[in-house]
């Protein structure tokens, strides 16, 4: 899977939770899919994943809710 860009430690399949302020919109996206570094905790996020949390992000701008909680996989 790769070293981490940071401090060479192994970087392991993981979830996290995805968080963005968008003119004050906070989305928060959880169990998103990651790598991240065993060692300094850093996390990556693949062009795949990245894709999606784009396409959730720009649905939920339309819905200009304040606070929008969603689910990775939802
Ligand atoms: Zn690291």
């Amino acid at each position: 899977m790769g070293s981490c860009f940071y401090c060479k430690g192994n970087m392991k399949d993981g979830l996290s939770n995805y968080m963005v302020d968008m003119d004050g919109h906070f989305i928060i996206i959880k169990n998103v899919p990651c790598h991240k570094c065993s060692q300094c905790g850093e996390v990556s996020y693949s062009g795949e994943t990245v894709a999606r949390i784009e396409e959730i992000i720009a649905k939920l701008k339309e819905a200009l809710t304040e606070v929008a909680v969603v689910d990775f996989a939802a």
